[in-house]
């Protein structure tokens, strides 16, 4: 990944205060907080707030998650750099990049073409070589490159999609807010021996996933 100087200090504050601060330990996923330049994910009017402590609009009714959720959200992948990993959920493409710098490859799906335009613009002019984009409903995973050795759900779920359980591989872990349309708890859902584990982290609030398995369909 190319370096970026630029609000490198906003940067540093921001993993100290709001990630460090509140528990996040994996020292890769730190560093990854450290190096990705957020203020590149969204519109030139919001650099001055790229690195608070909140979502931020990204166009197309959507959001950036606020940074704590995406560093928590890739701590429970426990990524080693070896994995495959498929995103619901592009946005902004600020989430593919800190797991493509974690992993082997990046499978990410959006159901906003324009969306995944504009992350996919950003990430090459970042020099990342390791992403596959698809414009589709992803709660219907991605099943030609399955299965995945992590799933990261970055939208509301009902429930977690059949085809998201499917396509995980076995020893696998997927994270997904699961609740209402307006409010939600991020599952960890793991695969062992076939057997699906799920526990209940932390309540979350994120834009609804849509589509079959998902909301409005
Ligand atoms: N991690 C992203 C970021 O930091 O920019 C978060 C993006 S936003 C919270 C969630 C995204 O999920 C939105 O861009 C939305 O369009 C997308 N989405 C919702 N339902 C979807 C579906 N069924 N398939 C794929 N993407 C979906």
């Amino acid at each position: 990944m190319l370096e970026v100087e630029e609000w490198k200090y906003e940067r540093e504050r921001m993993v100290e205060e709001q990630i460090v601060a509140r528990g996040v330990k994996n020292k890769l996923v730190i560093e990854a907080m450290q190096k990705v330049p957020r203020h590149l994910f969204v519109d030139k009017t919001y650099y001055p707030q790229a690195y608070n402590d909140y979502p931020l609009p990204i166009g197309n009714d959507q959001t950036i998650s606020q940074p704590y959720m995406v560093a928590a959200m890739t701590e429970e992948l426990k990524l080693t750099g070896k994995e495959k990993v498929l995103e619901v959920g592009t946005g902004s493409g600020y989430q593919t990049a800190i797991l493509a710098l974690l992993s082997h490859k990046v499978y990410t799906v959006e159901r906003i073409a324009n969306l995944t335009m504009k992350a996919r613009k950003t990430l090459d002019s970042l020099k990342f070589r390791n992403i596959n984009f698809a414009v589709r409903d992803g709660c219907m995973g991605w099943s030609d490159y399955a299965p995945y050795d992590a799933i990261v759900v970055t939208a509301g779920a009902p429930d977690v999609p059949t085809a998201l359980i499917q396509q995980l591989a076995d020893n696998g872990r997927m994270v997904i807010p699961v609740g209402s349309e307006y409010t939600q708890v991020l599952n960890r859902v793991e695969k062992r021996r076939g057997r699906v584990h799920r526990i209940e982290l932390f309540g979350c609030t994120f834009v609804p996933l849509v589509g079959k398995g998902g909301w409005n369909n």
